[in-house]
């Protein structure tokens, strides 16, 4: 799960990571009285999207007024802003933040993530903030430095000196940069994120370090620990088909092809979805229906697929183990029947009761394409919206 960057910053500020002053607003009004609260002389007017690359996308503007910061929150509000995150048709922005214009002298790159080779927490970090890191990792990876931490004693004070060294922080600010990545690393634990990035962490003249992004990424099964994460949910920045899958406890990833995917079992999810690239298609979604899935589920699952109009044909792969061939069918009967099924539909299934639900599908009139095999059944779906 993701928050805003206003979110973030709340969450550092209670773990005693320095941000500078800022106020949400949800209209140009209340941007005016947070600048007068505030009380400048400089303000940053910040467009609040779960996305990056919100600056080069024209979300980021300093004021020098309180009639800057209505003009440009007038401009930033309800934009649709587009950055190397948002994809082609940007996102809306309904959110901004108000905040202190930052002395900027130097921007460095500091992030925490879960790295699964090492199984520990890692610290990224980089002389080169402010911009992409991806671009920074490609042009000059020399210019990264990653720590390894160790469960156990978490980051120590070498590490935290060896990062603050590491991308070249100047001495008199390496003992508040030591105690800003310890809280750091205190955050990401304590928060079960799975990713916290400050790109800019900034210097400024005086040499004190304050962060002026914050990006989280919060491990999704660790929610249930946090009631006061979940509160900060945005549905206004998620998939709306994601969204409508997650209340039928549907594991629903919406992606750009044109076959509709519906499996049990996330590791035969994703081989189909391989088995579809491999004879030349694009998958629409990937949809792991679980073990459990009843003919209420499925029907679900079928109306969140033919939401999507990209939607040319649908592939049901079946691998009944728990879940009985017969169940499943029953389930793809209802549904056919439910929703108004346009698009031809490939269905495979494998395993306990094969027969019964083969014959199922085959005596209930629909017009359904079987197939035996994961290959056959690719090759059918890719060949249907070949036709299309
Ligand atoms: P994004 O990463 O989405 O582009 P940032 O919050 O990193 O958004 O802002 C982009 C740039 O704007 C930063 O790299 C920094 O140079 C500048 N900036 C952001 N916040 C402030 C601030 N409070 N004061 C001064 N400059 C800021
Ligand atoms: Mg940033």
């Amino acid at each position: 799960m993701k928050i805003h960057e206003y979110q973030g910053k709340e969450i550092l500020r209670s773990f005693g990571v320095p941000v500078p002053r800022g106020i949400p607003a949800f209209t140009v009004q209340e941007a005016v009285e947070a600048a007068q609260k505030l009380g400048g002389p400089v303000w940053v007017v910040k467009a609040q999207i779960h996305a990056g690359g919100r600056g080069k996308g024209g979300g980021v503007k300093v004021a020098k007024s309180v009639d800057d910061v209505k003009r440009l929150a007038g401009e930033i509000l309800g934009m649709q802003l587009k950055t190397h995150q948002t994809g082609p048709q940007g996102q809306k922005v309904r959110r901004l933040y108000i905040e202190d214009g930052a002395d900027i002298q130097k921007e460095y790159y500091v992030s925490v993530v879960t790295d699964r080779a090492t199984q520990k927490v890692a610290f990224i970090a980089s002389s080169e903030g402010g911009m992409d890191i991806e671009e920074v990792a490609h042009a000059t990876p020399e210019k990264i430095i990653k720590v390894f931490v160790d469960p156990l004693t978490g980051l120590t004070d070498a590490q935290a000196r060896e990062i603050a060294g590491g991308i070249g922080l100047p001495a008199n600010s390496t003992a508040q940069a030591t105690d800003v990545l310890k809280k750091l690393y205190r955050c990401y634990m304590d928060t079960d994120a799975s990713l916290v990035e400050i790109n800019p962490l900034n210097r400024d003249g005086k040499g004190n370090i304050i962060a002026l992004d914050a990006k989280f990424n919060f491990d999704s099964n660790a929610l249930f620990r946090h009631p006061e994460i979940v509160a900060l949910r945005d549905l206004d920045e998620e998939d709306p088909a994601e969204i409508e899958a997650s209340k039928f406890d549907l594991a629903y990833i919406s992606l750009d092809g044109n076959i509709g995917c519906l499996v049990n079992g996330a590791g035969l999810a994703m081989a189909t979805m391989d088995t579809i690239k491999l004879f030349g298609a694009e998958p629409a979604n990937f949809l792991d229906v679980g073990g459990g899935a009843t003919p209420e589920k499925v029907t679900e699952a079928f109306k969140i697929m033919l939401k999507n109009p990209k939607v040319k044909a649908i592939l049901v792969n079946i691998f009944g183990g728990i879940m009985k061939c017969d169940t499943i069918a029953t389930g793809v009967i209802t549904a056919c029947r439910a929703v108004n099924l346009n698009v031809p539909l490939v269905v495979r299934m494998k395993g306990t009761n094969e027969e019964l639900g083969k014959k199922m599908l085959a005596e209930s009139g629909l017009p359904i394409i079987s197939a035996d095999t994961m290959a056959e059944a690719a090759q059918k779906v890719v060949a249907a919206v070949k036709k299309v």
